[in-house]
């Protein structure tokens, strides 16, 4: 086994395009978005500046990172595609302007793997495009979305048809998406408590689907919405996966989604630590610059080790599932750490400084406000630690060691 960390030439070009359009074409607009009140800005001026930077992203080919390139995208394996969200990720707008956010990009490897020829048809292709957006429907208020199985948005059959009904909430996206794919339980006695449920491709707006707000969250009303779906009717066709399979699909999503989350909070915890330092060098109080005090250092070194074990887990968890080995605990961890990791990072740059970083002078408050849910969303802290003690337990049983729980690695 060969351990090697450096970029082919190929990949260190295609890394330092991104950072380059990044650097010299996305900061410059977002800075001048984060300038203007938004509530004051030409809408249109500011949505059609970012529309022109995707068609430039598309047409410089640094467009869907993580598809095939047979759907128009860059082909990469999941450690390339670490290094390009890393980037993309510097700026706010980057992932969408590489056409590479949440949720559109975890429902494109959904449909990918689990789609129809007739549905990636009608689907995958508009949201390759960049042409439509689709959002992933799960959550309910009245349920803990931390365990699936409890899912009460009922599908029954009529004929070909079948109808749905149920309650929603936080469904990212659903505001502008023009389908969504639906969690709907559909088994009364399953064998398993995980085949419940089976996931349909709902186009939308539609009858049947009401959005009944966008939820105001601590970031602000941003697009997460709540929505009422009453007798809603899909043909037979719009089933997505097998009957009984919403769950299995809903797993299959996850794992390599929230590892993509990971890479682009490893680029938001490095803004955080690079603020920090630039802050920490140029602050002065009792007699020395702020990078001189060991408090702020000890700070400054707490970060740097917690976003370099960040990194490695990302990639090694990303090399594992390139590899086609199990990544489950892996992913898990990753997303685990580094959602915490994230957290401690900005709230010690907002530490560093001070007033200025409570204001909204700089990004840091909005980075902070947005960082918070990364440690419930797409499973909570606790049920990774959950999943992660019941694996490296199971593991001691079968082997008499935890070793192939901690990463499996050579050492
Ligand atoms: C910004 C944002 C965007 C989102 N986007 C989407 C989306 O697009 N689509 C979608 O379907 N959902 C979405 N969600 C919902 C998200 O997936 C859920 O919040 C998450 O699954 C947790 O479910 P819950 O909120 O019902 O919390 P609950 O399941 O009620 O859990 C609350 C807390 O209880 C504790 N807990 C729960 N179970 C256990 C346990 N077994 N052991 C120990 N502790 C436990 C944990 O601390 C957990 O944080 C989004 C949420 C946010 C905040």
């Amino acid at each position: 086994m060969s351990i090697d960390f450096s970029l082919s030439p190929e990949l260190e070009r295609i890394r330092g395009e991104v950072r380059d359009f990044i650097e010299g074409e996305v900061q410059p607009a977002e800075a001048r978005i984060r300038e203007g009140d938004l509530e004051n800005t030409d809408r249109d001026a500011y949505i059609g500046e970012l529309i022109a930077l995707r068609n430039k992203a598309q047409s410089v080919g640094l467009w869907l990172p993580h598809m095939p390139e047979e759907w128009g995208g860059m082909g990469l394996g999941h450690v390339e595609l670490a290094m390009v969200q890393a980037e993309a990720a510097k700026s706010y707008y980057g992932p969408w302007v590489l056409n590479c956010q949440a949720p559109d990009e975890g429902n494109m490897h959904t449909l990918l793997h689990w789609g129809t020829d007739e549905q990636k048809e009608k689907y995958l292709k508009g949201l390759c495009a960049g042409s439509t957006w689709s959002c992933f429907a799960m959550t309910e208020p009245e349920v803990a979305g931390s365990d699936p199985t409890l899912i009460r948005t009922n599908a029954y059959e009529d004929g070909e048809e079948w109808v749905i009904n149920g309650h929603k909430w936080f469904i990212s996206n659903a505001h502008r998406a023009s389908f969504a794919i639906v969690v709907a339980r559909t088994e009364d006695d399953p064998d398993l408590p995980q085949a419940a449920n089976t996931a349909f491709i709902v186009d939308i707006p539609t009858e049947g689907w009401t959005e009944v707000r966008q939820i105001e969250t601590m970031h602000g009303s941003t697009g997460h919405s709540e929505i009422l779906i009453e007798d809603l009717r899909v043909h037979e066709s719009q089933m997505l996966g097998g009957r009984g399979q919403g769950h299995l699909l809903g797993q299959y999503r996850l794992g390599p989604a929230r590892l993509a989350h990971c890479m682009r909070w490893i680029a938001q915890a490095e803004t955080a630590l690079d603020m920090m330092v630039d802050r920490s060098l140029e602050r002065y109080s009792h007699g020395s610059i702020l990078a001189e005090k060991q408090g702020v250092q000890w700070m400054i070194a707490d970060s740097a080790m917690e976003l370099y074990q960040g990194k490695l887990m990302v990639l090694h968890a990303a090399y594992k599932i390139d590899a086609g080995e199990d990544f489950k605990s892996e992913v898990s961890m990753a997303k685990h750490f580094v959602a915490n990791m994230l957290n401690r990072v900005i709230d010690r740059a907002i530490q560093v400084h001070g007033a200025l970083g409570y204001s909204t002078d700089t990004p840091l408050a909005h980075m902070y406000q947005h960082a918070r849910w990364a440690r419930f969303a797409d499973g909570a802290d606790e049920i990774h630690q959950m999943r992660i003690a019941q694996r490296t337990i199971a593991t001691y049983k079968d082997h008499g060691s935890t070793r192939a729980a901690t990463g499996d690695l050579p050492i």
